[in-house]
């Protein structure tokens, strides 16, 4: 009877053993999913041109309660003129 109870000690230990390894295993994890993106770091797309550059840096255009960004001033420009005469739509 003991030697059951010992028996069966020994297994419910083997596997609480077990389980703290694999969650130590899991919480040992890098990182790899983890974005430095911040917000004020985001990359935006000129609608004119296509390029792709940092927010920060874009000229901003805030129409229609959506915010545009634009590479220079020219393409802001291009983008309003085309806006107006239908050219380039301001949707998807
Ligand atoms: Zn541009």
């Amino acid at each position: 009877m003991v030697a059951l109870l010992s028996r069966i000690l020994m297994i419910v230990l083997g596997i609480w053993l077990l389980r703290r390894l694999l969650l130590s295993m899991m919480s040992k994890k890098p990182g790899a999913g983890r974005a430095p993106a911040k917000p004020g770091n985001t990359m935006v797309k000129d609608p004119v041109c296509g390029m792709y550059m940092d927010c920060r840096l874009a000229v901003r255009l805030e129409e229609g309660g959506e915010t545009f960004f634009f590479c220079s001033e020219e393409c802001k420009g291009k983008f309003l003129a085309g806006a107006r005469t239908g050219e380039i739509p301001t949707g998807r």
